[in-house]
């Protein structure tokens, strides 16, 4: 298989992570939050955006996989994505979110299927505010209407690893965010 290439150095993530903390602090301006993590994923990135953000936060985690049509990882790096398949939930939120702050931390909008499931998920414990964070938006590749509040990066439409982010659960530990040539 090919290697990784630099798509994104740690510099630039830092950089990158540090202005979203920044706005999330502007826009919640002393009040509590939740960040919730989507795992696996995007645990990298919220343990980075939690730091870079100046209020009382409180962590929590949610897991989701998809139904049946999404094909395995190397099937994904030849032929692109089909996510098609519905999305369940693997793990709920530990705490109630009624009246909270709520922000969702993921790595990737893809189709958006994911977050749209999880935004009708917590609309219905009735927040007092509801945002997502993304670290990327691969906003082409977009079936469903849904957008980020908070965006790190736009990316096109290729496979990215690294920073959190899998192939077959390789590569989240890679500094860097990269992109892995389909071969
Ligand atoms: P969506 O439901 O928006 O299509 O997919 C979101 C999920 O698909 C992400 O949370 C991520 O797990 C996975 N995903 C989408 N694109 C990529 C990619 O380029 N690389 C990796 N590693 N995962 C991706």
């Amino acid at each position: 298989m090919s290697e990784p290439q630099i798509l994104f150095s740690r510099q630039q993530i830092a950089q990158r992570v540090a202005e979203m903390g920044a706005q999330i602090t502007r826009d919640f301006s002393g009040e509590p939050i939740i960040l919730i993590g989507v795992l696996k994923g995007a645990a990298i990135f919220l343990s980075d955006l939690a730091r870079q953000i100046q209020l009382d936060a409180t962590f929590d985690f949610i897991g989701v996989s998809s139904y049946g049509n999404r094909p395995s990882p190397a099937q994904e790096l030849q032929g692109g994505w089909d996510s098609t398949g519905e999305v369940r939930l693997t793990k709920d939120v530990d705490q109630s979110m009624a009246d909270k702050n709520v922000i969702v931390v993921e790595d990737i909008l893809d189709t958006g299927l994911t977050m749209t499931y999880l935004r009708k998920l917590f609309l219905a414990h009735q927040p007092k505010a509801f945002r997502i964070a993304a670290l990327l938006d691969k906003s082409s590749r977009r079936i469903m209407p849904i957008k980020a509040d908070y965006v790190g990066f736009q990316i096109p439409d290729e496979f990215v690893v690294g920073y959190g982010l899998d192939h077959a659960e390789r590569y989240r530990n890679l500094a860097d965010i990269c992109t892995l040539p389909r071969g």
